[in-house]
């Protein structure tokens, strides 16, 4: 069982459906025999019987009725065997009475109930787009700094003074992280000895970070055995500690993956759906084989699970024809159907499927399966089209995302803009601060960035300390104001090097679809908007407008 009740209510009426729709296969099926008997055993017809059987053992295995898949494979394994030797009366006799046993419990399956594939599947729990976090922090001058930074990166955050109110409170909720002072000199205690694993803090299970005015071996490794995933030290490097809790809450900020279910059996395709979509996933099924590599382009999905067997076109070739597109090559595809015979799963597989599932496999190892393959896909996608220092896009990725985005924006006739961002007079930065204290205001910056705008929007790392970011849906004046908010609370942000505090600053140049629509044309325009922007003075942001037309 599925631990969502609406999901197997769902899961249920698809099996009632199926056994509504049984009495019209075993007429089908009922028709061939008679033509058999007519007939003789032709290759064709054998072939269409084939076909036939093959069809009933994956649906039935699909719902749960297992017997029933059983029996049909005896008799598709004895289609076989005629199919090679047709003279044979003793297969031809034994033909039509195992035909007429299937069809009597075909008959019956009504009566029974199918054996579910009994598995409890969670969905993992996703970190909103705007994480929830828990500082814990008697210093309430210090905490009004933490609590300052942490709106500036769209972070919701709750303030306690208290550490045993905190306790208190993590019996009823959950935040996404923890921030949590080891320190308190008010309360005069050591919130690192008070910690133990039975308190509802660790009790929650999530990421923690712990700020502290003391490096003492002893406090970092009680830290760590605490299962603090971060040990900052006062006065606290904000940059850093944002730095600290992306990448905590990076594990945690799973997108849903996306499976692509292609399958030309109404039924089946929902029932899968309905399993992977439980387990939390982001599902699409396609019936039509044709329409694959719209379908692709379209849902992007992160794994594709094929039938074999579809009218005009089989599962083997649609995958053949996938990999002939280089963007497609490492897609991977999985076939799923009823076929058991090995030499026919490894022919399939060599046309281009990476595996192959059986229809009765359970719920549990398909989601197990699935995730798997579409985690190894995400991770090598990402070690090909990411940026290492930042974890944002690469250029060439970010010019292929923009062909694709202002294609979609065409279709559905809104507008698009694309910023272009140079961070100010950056040579100084790493001539004065270093080259490592570069990189981080570059992380931070991508921090602010991937913090403050949607999920849709699309940044990429264009150059070392140059931005693009693709902004569907939105107009250049929206543009604007967006990132003129993004300015300022960049500006704010205050770095650290051993000395001293700086700040950073950045210019930003905006065009949109309204003007241009070409990804080079937009890029090009919005190139010279920021040239605008660097020329007038630097930290601000310019966008190309019919009326400025940016001085051509
Ligand atoms: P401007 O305001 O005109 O943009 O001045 P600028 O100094 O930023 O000029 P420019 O954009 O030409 O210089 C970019 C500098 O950024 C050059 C390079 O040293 C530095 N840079 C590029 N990539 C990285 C990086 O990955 N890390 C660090 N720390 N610095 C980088
Ligand atoms: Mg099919
Ligand atoms: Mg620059
Ligand atoms: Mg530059």
């Amino acid at each position: 069982m599925l631990s969502d009740p609406a999901i197997n209510e769902l899961l249920q009426n698809l099996a009632k459906l199926y056994v509504q729709r049984l009495p019209k296969e075993v007429e089908q099926l009922q028709v061939v025999a008679h033509e058999l008997a007519e007939q003789g055993f032709t290759s064709d017809l054998l072939e269409k019987l084939g076909h036939q059987l093959h069809g009933i053992a994956g649906s039935a295995g699909t719902f749960g009725f297992h017997e029933v898949t059983e029996s049909t494979r005896i008799v598709e394994n004895l289609v076989k065997a005629l199919t090679e030797n047709p003279e044979s009366e003793v297969y031809q006799h034994n033909l039509h009475g195992l035909i007429d046993d299937l069809v009597t419990q075909l008959n019956e399956v009504r009566y029974l109930d199918p054996s579910p594939n009994t598995s409890v599947i969670d969905p993992p729990r996703y970190l909103p787009n705007q994480p929830h976090l828990w500082l814990i922090e008697d210093d309430a001058l210090q905490a009004a700094e933490i609590l300052r930074v942490l709106d500036q990166f769209n972070y919701s955050v709750r303030w306690f003074e208290s550490f045993n109110v905190a306790e208190e409170a993590a019996k009823y909720e959950r935040p996404d992280g923890l921030i949590l002072d080891v320190m308190f000199s008010i309360e005069q205690i050591n919130i690192a000895e008070k910690l133990t694993r039975e308190s509802p803090l660790m009790r929650l299970g999530v990421p923690m970070v712990f700020i502290s005015a003391s490096d003492s071996f002893n406090a970092r490794l009680k830290a760590v055995r605490m299962g603090a995933l971060g040990y900052m030290l006062k006065p606290l490097d904000y940059p850093r500690l944002i730095d600290r809790l992306e990448s905590v809450l990076e594990q945690e900020r799973q997108i849903a993956y996306r499976v692509l279910i292609v399958e030309d059996d109404d039924l089946q395709a929902q029932h899968y759906a309905a399993i992977l979509t439980a387990a939390g996933m982001l599902v699409q099924t396609l019936a039509e084989p044709t329409e694959i590599m719209d379908k692709l382009a379209d849902f992007r999905p992160e794994l594709v699970l094929m039938d074999i067997h579809m009218p005009g076109c089989s599962g083997a070739e649609l995958a053949g024809m996938i990999r002939t597109y280089e963007e497609w090559v490492s897609l991977p595809v999985i076939y799923l159907s009823a076929e058991t015979d090995l030499d026919q799963q490894l022919m399939a597989m060599g046309r281009g499927g990476d595996d192959f599932i059986t229809k009765t496999i359970t719920d549990t190892r398909l989601v197990a399966s699935v995730r798997v393959r579409a985690a190894r896909f995400r991770k090598l996608d990402s070690l090909m089209s990411r940026d290492g220092l930042t974890g944002l896009l690469k250029h060439s990725r970010i010019k292929e995302s923009l062909e694709v985005e202002i294609a979609r924006s065409e279709r559905n006739s809104l507008p698009l803009s694309v910023v272009m961002l140079d961070l100010d007079h950056f040579k100084k930065i790493n001539d004065t601060y270093g080259h490592a204290a570069g990189d981080q205001v570059i992380r931070a910056m991508a921090h602010l960035l991937r913090q403050r705008l949607r999920k849709s929007d699309i940044i990429g790392r264009y150059g070392g300390e140059e931005f693009v970011i693709i902004l569907p849906d939105t107009g250049s004046e929206i543009a604007e104001h967006l990132m003129t908010d993004i300015l300022r609370r960049f500006s704010d942000l205050q770095f650290k090097d051993e000395q001293e505090e700086f700040h950073v600053t950045f210019s930003a140049g905006i065009a949109s679809t309204a003007d241009q629509v070409t990804p080079a044309a937009l890029l090009a325009v919005a190139d010279k908007a920021l040239y605008l922007a660097k020329s007038e003075g630097r930290n601000q942001v310019r966008r190309f407008t019919p009326r400025n037309r940016l001085n051509e």
